[in-house]
């Protein structure tokens, strides 16, 4: 009787903790044991007709090994996996293959002590933040257990990115920088290669230098690099570079985001130097009272984004403190150039941006437009590609700072 409370044997419904429990068509549950708090779910696979992998004659079962994996908590209870496997024999007696036993890594990896679903589990705790310790206790394992899965798992997953990235025909190069903690004067720069189809990221190399980047190109396979047709970029010359010599067949397109900010930036220049040269007519007052400098945020808004009350608001603003209007010229550029991306035609897209460099380069223009009109007159045929190839270095996943974490570890 006391026998009996201690080991409670329940024979569930199978095809229910099939489905709960395992998720595999071609594995049996044979038992699912409860000792206490602990949980044991006994499995074995079904067997099909089992051949010897070196002479192709049929096998037969020799043994009957059991192995124990941890498994997944169920109900926080800690629960383990009993996987009755098959030893296997040829039955060919000229054969020298000696036994083996049949694997599925479906449900563990070998000389994992972890089940494929508790190994996967366990990665991503690790990749969103929780430490190793925390998630050996949750399992009810050891450190090294944890640990061992993860470095399995880990390079699984990043093996299994690394192969679907592999399938793309558009990467960008982005310059991305590190401050070091300590030491905000000296940032360290990077290049994120991704995958601008898939919003992943390929790489990190850890420098911005046409040379180091460059020759991390040749170093793909052949079958990737012929399979790129587009290279996205910002206007960085060093990342153009790397394109036309390592990747000569992909056609360059300038990333929307770096445009569209550059001409945030000219209209930012001459917001600040008209500012400064009406503050010398009229004497420093402070900020609070300069229309310009009350309005250098909505500057930067996307028109459209704005409410008529700060449409009117913006106008008398600009009335106020931009005399000769070219503050408002410059905003006028700069919806313009929004307007060229919100054209979905390539031809018409092109036009626009022509008769927008046609406007810039007028000497009527403040030099700060002008000078934009010359940064985009020089990378006009890669900043229209992108009407053609719709690639851009977008937000990448939330997956990549999972697999940076992994990558730590
Ligand atoms: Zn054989």
């Amino acid at each position: 009787m006391r026998q009996k409370l201690r080991s409670t044997f329940v024979l569930v419904n199978h095809t229910e903790i099939l489905e709960a429990l395992v998720g595999l068509k071609d594995v049996q549950v044979l038992a699912y044991e409860r000792r206490g708090p602990e949980v044991t779910l006994v499995i074995e696979q079904t067997l099909g007709d089992v051949r010897c992998p070196s002479c192709r004659a049929r096998a037969h079962v020799k043994e009957r090994p059991v192995v124990t994996y941890i498994d997944l908590p169920v109900y926080g209870s800690a629960m383990t996996l009993s996987w009755k496997k098959h030893r296997m024999r040829c039955v060919n007696p000229e054969c020298a293959t000696g036994s083996w036993v049949l694997d599925d890594h479906r449900i563990a990896a070998k000389s994992c002590l972890l089940t494929t679903r508790a190994a996967k589990w366990a990665t991503r705790q690790v990749g969103e933040g929780r430490t190793v310790s925390e998630v050996a206790k949750e399992l009810n394992c050891d450190w090294h257990t944890v640990n061992d899965a993860l470095l399995t798992y880990g390079s699984a997953l990043l093996d299994a990115d690394r192969r679907r990235l592999n399938q793309t025909s558009a990467i960008g190069l982005d310059e991305t920088s590190f401050v070091k903690p300590h030491d905000q004067a000296h940032s360290n720069y990077a290049t994120t290669v991704c995958d601008v189809e898939n919003h992943q990221i390929i790489e990190i190399l850890p420098s911005r230098n046409y040379v180091d980047v460059a020759k991390w190109v040749p170093d793909q396979p052949s079958s990737w690099k012929e399979r790129i047709e587009y290279g996205a970029l910002d206007m960085s010359p060093a990342y153009a570079a790397v394109y036309s010599v390592a990747l000569p067949q992909a056609a360059q397109v300038v990333d929307p985001f770096h445009v569209v900010s550059l001409a945030n930036r000219a209209l930012d220049a001459v917001r600040r130097r008209v500012q400064r040269e009406q503050l010398g007519h009229r004497g420093h007052r402070g900020h609070r009272d300069d229309p310009l400098y009350r309005v250098r945020r909505v500057l930067l808004m996307g028109e459209e984004k704005l409410s008529e009350n700060a449409a009117a608001r913006l106008r008398s603003l600009l009335e106020l403190g931009d005399p000769e209007g070219e503050v408002a010229i410059s905003y006028a550029i700069k919806e313009r150039l929004r307007d060229f991306y919100r054209t979905r035609d390539p031809d018409k897209a092109r036009t626009m941006l022509r008769e927008l460099l046609e406007h810039c380069a007028s000497r009527a223009m403040p030099p700060e437009i002008q000078k934009l009109g010359g940064t985009i007159e020089t990378w006009f045929d890669k900043i229209c590609n992108f009407h053609v190839a719709r690639v851009s270095n977008g937000p990448t996943e939330a997956l990549n700072n999972l697999i940076k974490r992994v990558k730590r570890v």
